[in-house]
């Protein structure tokens, strides 16, 4: 395992994924009963964006650093878990993990995987002492057939894997089917980083051939897809919330305003005509 998160925390990929993430949760908040969150790939749950990873890339310059400070009212609570955390200690960027634990009421849970040993290690230590957080050091793809349904009977399964090793769409579409299997009514959110339009076809692709009726499709891409250049990244979001497209939408809107780039939402269905079969030429 080569991939450290630490290199990439706070670029534009992430401001569009944790601001896209928060509106699930805040649509999870609405109702008073508990849910749970299965955070598949965990990372380490906060960044030093000083670290000697993250200054040696500088991602943050064309990310969370154009957007702090600005009003973003599609996804407040985007920012207050940025705000809550720089209050604490400055230059930090809260991760996936780290966003749900503060969503989190009393009665809600959160059980995070990470297969990498000293992050596994170093996130179990970072919330050792809060009770509503479960981490595991294994594969997060496998906690999908063997962790749910959850008790709680409503969340989210966050997938947000490194694409760092061939495979790793099949991984995913083996762990859509596990999942609709075990939880068909689940929202299920699985990222992807965009170079080009086939890795979002397949993974749409592999949601509906799981079985899942509805599947929003949802993209930000700053830069021009040119095949090499990390040009954006997308969610595909299986049993999506009522009317998050529109809250989707509004905040690509504002993300352009801030970081540029385009902005699209699109809600595919089984038997779109947009979900034909695709070659696996993408290398993952
Ligand atoms: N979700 C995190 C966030 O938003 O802050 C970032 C996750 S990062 C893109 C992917 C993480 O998955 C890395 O920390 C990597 O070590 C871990 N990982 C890779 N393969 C895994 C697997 N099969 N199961 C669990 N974790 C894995």
């Amino acid at each position: 395992m080569n991939y450290r998160h630490a290199f990439h925390a706070g670029n534009h990929t992430e401001v569009f994924k944790h601001g896209a993430l928060t509106l699930i949760l805040e649509h999870l908040l609405q109702k008073p009963a508990p849910f749970a969150v299965l955070d598949t790939h965990g990372g380490i749950g906060i960044y030093d964006l000083f670290s000697e990873e993250a200054l040696r890339t500088n991602e943050r310059d064309a990310g969370v650093n154009k957007v702090f400070g600005k009003k973003l009212s599609s996804a407040p609570m985007y920012l207050k878990t940025l705000e809550d955390l720089i209050a604490q200690s400055l230059g930090v960027y809260p991760g996936s993990p780290e966003r749900v634990r503060h969503a989190l009421r009393e009665k809600d849970r959160l059980i995070v995987c990470e297969l990498h040993p000293e992050d596994g290690s170093l996130l179990k230590e970072r919330y050792r002492k809060d009770r509503r957080v479960s981490v595991h050091q294994r594969d997060g793809y496998e906690a999908v057939g063997a962790m749910l349904p959850p008790p709680e009977q409503r969340g989210l399964v966050f997938i947000d894997p490194p694409f760092e090793r061939k495979g790793e769409t099949d991984q995913i579409a083996t762990a859509l089917q596990s999942g609709y299997r075990n939880w068909a009514t689940g929202i299920y959110a699985i990222w992807y980083p965009i170079k080009d339009a086939i890795l979002g076809d397949r993974i749409a692709n592999a949601a509906v051939g799981a079985g899942f009726k509805n599947v929003l499709r949802t993209e930000f891409c700053p830069y021009r897809r040119d095949g090499v250049t990390l040009a954006g990244s997308g969610l595909a979001i299986c049993n999506p919330p009522w009317m998050i497209d529109n809250r989707l939408q509004r905040l690509c809107q504002e993300l352009a305003a801030l970081l540029g780039g385009t902005r699209t939402t699109s809600a595919l269905k089984a038997g779109d005509k947009a979900l034909g079969a695709v070659p696996n030429n993408s290398g993952f």
